[in-house]
This record gives C-alpha cells, sequence and structure tokens, in this order.
C-alpha cells in the first residue's frame, strides 16, 4: 500500500489526512504536541479546573465547509448556533449582527438598514456559492461567476462604507469594521473588506457556530473518521527532517518556514526562500478568563451573542488594527468570545469562561490583559470583580503552544491581496511544493486561516491525483 506522512494534526492536517486515508492509502500524522487540534484544541491550563480553548473559540467557516460535510464533522459535531452572531459594542451604542439578516435590519435605524441590506443581502442569498467560492483558491476558472460578481459589487460599496461614510451610517460600519479586523493588521485595501464581508454574510448566512464541548470536538471528530478509515496519529513527534520519515509523499500541515526547512534539497531554491520568509500579520495577545457568573454586559441584549466586538466605532477599530502592526494599540480591538453562555458543559460549578485577544505586533511579547480587561470593564462594569482566574498567552506564548503560529501570527501570513493570492505561490495548485511529493496544506495555502480544513482537504485531492492519478 502507498504511504503518506501528514506533518502537523490541526483541522487542515487531519482533514489532509482523511481525504488520503479514505482513498486507501496508508497515512500517519505527525504532530509535535500530546494532544492533537493544533489552533482548534480545547484544554485544561495549569492551576484550573476549567477546559479552555486554546485557539480558535467560534467557527464562522465551519457551517461552509466542504471538507467537514464531507469527512463527516457536522455528523458528530453538536454545533451550537446563537441567534445574535455578533455584537460590536462602541460607548453606549451597539449595533447587532443577528443570525436573521431581517432581524438585523429591524434594529438598525432605517437609513443604515438600507446600506447594510443593499451590501449584505446579495452574499447572504448565495451564502453557499459564496463559501464555495471564496474557501477555494480563487485562481483559475470562477466557479460561481455571478456570485464572484455579486461579492465584487458589495466590497467596493464595503470600501465606500468604511472609508467615505463611517460617521454617517455608524451601526452598519461597526458591523462590517469589526468583522474587517478579524484579519490582523486591519487592512485598507479590497482583501480585508472582503473577508469582513464574508465573514458578516456568514454570520446571516449560516451562522458563528459554537461546537458543544469546545474546538477539540471538531478536532476529535476528523480525528476518529481518520481512525475509522486506518490512519495512525502520533503524538508528541515533532519532524526536524523528512529523512526521519520512511514514507516519499509530505503533507504539511505547517508554517511555511518550516516547509522551507523540511523541504531544503526536495523544492526549487526560489521558492524555499519565499517559504523561509513569508509576508507575516501581526501576532495576537489572548487572555482566558474564569468568571464567577456572567457577564454583566451594560446593554443585556449583548448576552445572547456567542461573539463580541469592542474598541469602539469603525474608524477607532480599523485605526487600532492598523497601529497594531507596530505597537499594541492602548485601546485595542478585542475580539471576545462567551461559549459558557450557550454550552452548560463549559460552564462548571456555575463558573464561566470567557475568552478574548487582541492583535499585537508580530513576535511582541506584551501583555495585554489590562487593556483587554479595562475595555471589558467599559463595556460591563463590574465585570473586574467577577474574574476568579486569568491566564494570559501573548504573541510569543502562542508561537510555543504551536510552531505553526510564528511570532503569534494566526493566519498563516498576510491576507491583504498580494498575502490571499501569492500563498505560498501564484497557481491554480498552490499545495504543491514543485518537489517530489511535497505538499503544503496548512493555512499558509488558500483559503487562508479560520477553521474549516479546505486547505488540507483540497490539498490532499491535488496530491492523490499528481501522485496516484485518484480522482483526475
Ligand atoms: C488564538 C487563536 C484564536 C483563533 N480564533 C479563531 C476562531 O475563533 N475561529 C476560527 O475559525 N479560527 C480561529 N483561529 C484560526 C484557526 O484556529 C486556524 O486558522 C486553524 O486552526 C489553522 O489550522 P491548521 O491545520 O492550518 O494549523 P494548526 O491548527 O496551527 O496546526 C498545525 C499543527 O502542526 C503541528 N506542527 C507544526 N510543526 C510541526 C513539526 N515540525 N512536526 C510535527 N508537528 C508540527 C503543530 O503543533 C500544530 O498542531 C484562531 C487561532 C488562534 C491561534
Amino acid at each position: 500500500m502507498s504511504s503518506v506522512a501528514v506533518i502537523g494534526a490541526g483541522t487542515n492536517g487531519l482533514s489532509a489526512a482523511c481525504v488520503a486515508a479514505r482513498a486507501g492509502l496508508d497515512v500517519t500524522v505527525y504532530e509535535a504536541n500530546d494532544t492533537i487540534g493544533g489552533a482548534a484544541r480545547t484544554g485544561p491550563l495549569a492551576g484550573s479546573d476549567a477546559v479552555f480553548d486554546l485557539g480558535s473559540a467560534v467557527h464562522p467557516m465551519a457551517m461552509l465547509s466542504e471538507a467537514f460535510h464531507a469527512l463527516r464533522v457536522h455528523e458528530r459535531v453538536d454545533f451550537l448556533v446563537p441567534e445574535l452572531s455578533y455584537a460590536h459594542v462602541a460607548g453606549d451604542h451597539t449595533a447587532y449582527a443577528w443570525h436573521d439578516l431581517q432581524a438585523t435590519l429591524d434594529y438598525l435605524p432605517k437609513t443604515e438598514a438600507v446600506v447594510y441590506e443593499r451590501i449584505i443581502r446579495p452574499l447572504v442569498q448565495r451564502i453557499d456559492s459564496l463559501g464555495d467560492t471564496l474557501l477555494n483558491p480563487l485562481l483559475g476558472l470562477p466557479r460561481h461567476p455571478v456570485t464572484l460578481a455579486a461579492f465584487g459589487a458589495s466590497t467596493v460599496a464595503g470600501m465606500g462604507l468604511l472609508q467615505g461614510w463611517p460617521g454617517r451610517y455608524p451601526h452598519a460600519a461597526a458591523l462590517l469594521a469589526g468583522c474587517a479586523a478579524h484579519v490582523a493588521g486591519g487592512s485598507r485595501g479590497p482583501a480585508g473588506t472582503g473577508a469582513g464581508l464574508f465573514l458578516a454574510a456568514a454570520a446571516h448566512g449560516a451562522g458563528w457556530a459554537i461546537p458543544r464541548g469546545g474546538s477539540q470536538a471538531i478536532s476529535d471528530a476528523l480525528a476518529s473518521e481518520l481512525h475509522e478509515n486506518g490512519g495512525r496519529i502520533e503524538t508528541g513527534r515533532r519532524i526536524e527532517d523528512l529523512r526521519e520519515l520512511d514514507q516519499e509523499v509530505f503533507l504539511l500541515d505547517t508554517s511555511p518556514e518550516t516547509a522551507a526547512v523540511l523541504g531544503a534539497g526536495r523544492i526549487p531554491d526560489t521558492l524555499q526562500r519565499r517559504l523561509a520568509a513569508p509576508r507575516r500579520s501581526p501576532g495576537s495577545c489572548v487572555v482566558h478568563y474564569v468568571l464567577d457568573g456572567p457577564v454583566p454586559w451594560r446593554d443585556p441584549v449583548v448576552a445572547q451573542a456567542g461573539t463580541v466586538h469592542l474598541g469602539g466605532d469603525a474608524r477607532q477599530v480599523l485605526a487600532a488594527e492598523r497601529s497594531s502592526r507596530h505597537r499594541a494599540a492602548a485601546e485595542p480591538f478585542v475580539l471576545v468570545a462567551q461559549p459558557s453562555q450557550f454550552d452548560s458543559s463549559r460552564s462548571a460549578q456555575g463558573h464561566h469562561v470567557l475568552w478574548a485577544y487582541c492583535h499585537v505586533p508580530l513576535g511582541s511579547n506584551q501583555d495585554m490583559s489590562r487593556r483587554i480587561t479595562a475595555q471589558l470593564e467599559a463595556a460591563a462594569p463590574g465585570f473586574r470583580d467577577l474574574v476568579r482566574e486569568e491566564y494570559v498567552r501573548t504573541a510569543t506564548d502562542l508561537e510555543r503552544q504551536n510552531a505553526a503560529l510564528v511570532g503569534g501570527d494566526i493566519s498563516g501570513g498576510t491576507m491583504d491581496l498580494i498575502g490571499s493570492v501569492l500563498r505560498p505561490r501564484l497557481s491554480p495548485s498552490p499545495w504543491w511544493l514543485q518537489g517530489p511529493g511535497m505538499y503544503l496544506v496548512s493555512s499558509a495555502v488558500p483559503p487562508g486561516p479560520s477553521v474549516h480544513g479546505m486547505g488540507g482537504y483540497r490539498g490532499a485531492q491535488h496530491m492523490l491525483a499528481r501522485e496516484f492519478g485518484i480522482g483526475r
């Protein structure tokens, strides 16, 4: 039987392994950590009885992922979809992105509702084909030309809203800016706005899902699928050199930098040099809280949101993001997830877990807990008094926790226009590293970051066709 090695047991690596194992290949996954999941892991932190999402917490792309449907993740994971996908708190005002688009429009001031609907409805109506378009490489024949055209038009209008009239349409602009700011560094261009629109459309389309039990449930579901198809996983095994392994085909769920090291002598020098020095996004600093009760939001509706955006109006959010490239913002844009509001298994003994992070310069060791707590306190007076435990993971800690998060960059490289297309090279089949049996399948290839497994799923399909003529 032909054998394949997968380096890294993140959701992309596990998805790739499942595809290869289902095709009848002998598959082994090698994972440096003692547990699987990479940036989709849930586990304890020393000194606490609670379990925390160590990476992802809320999963906008999981519902749209062809990989997760095909690999039976949806059969194995109980996805909880909050009715209020996210809330954006700016001073005394809150903007709500309900799963139901009409409810969102009903809450917006009339003039803002007209603008928001014009931009977002064409995408929400086409959410499945939009997912199919954007969760695949963009180069090549467009899969859904009408959807792509609608996306282009909405992106232009969204850029106008964010850059031209954020003061005139403050709620609509805040809803979009908060999503655009998920892309670290606050890209002004079409890529940041487009990514934001995709997230916002997903909020009203499929919803922003929280897996019962935490993000680990997704990784475990993929591992079950792999085991059922005869694949193996070796944890606690960091691969430093591919000569350690007997296989001749390698699917790398790693950073580009690691791919450059592992690919030495196997891939062309020019590509190896590009992989060794990728364009990177800012890093992130995460704070995990255990609270004595639910967050006392000033606006009680916010308690219904799976995700909360803090950090002011659209202009302030985008300014904080741009500043995060060079220095941490005094009042950062903060992403908050409150899983224990929806999943009782996460609120042991009446305690609540809360996950919050902000962007910081790449490789920063700065502890942002005071600034993040200050943002939470401003939106929820009395928050500080509820904090029972607090654990900080700086950008450098994130890399220690997972070698793929170089400098704490959780995006696998920049997600501006160039970074989205040159990922890692301009090609309709970007996974192949132009050397025998060498494939990169992590978030450093299209479609990029987020928990969807699509980089691994498509990368492995391409590998099967190229190496074994399967499914060509
Ligand atoms: C703090 C944080 C918050 C996030 N929030 C969200 C969110 O809410 N929603 C969302 O959708 N996405 C979120 N993301 C992004 C998302 O988690 C990632 O984009 C996605 O999980 C990446 O999957 P991956 O398989 O490409 O890589 P990873 O999950 O990073 O997996 C790579 C694996 O490879 C292993 N590895 C690396 N090098 C080697 C080696 N040499 N030998 C063996 N093993 C190796 C690593 O240990 C790791 O397990 C977040 C990420 C982080 C870090």
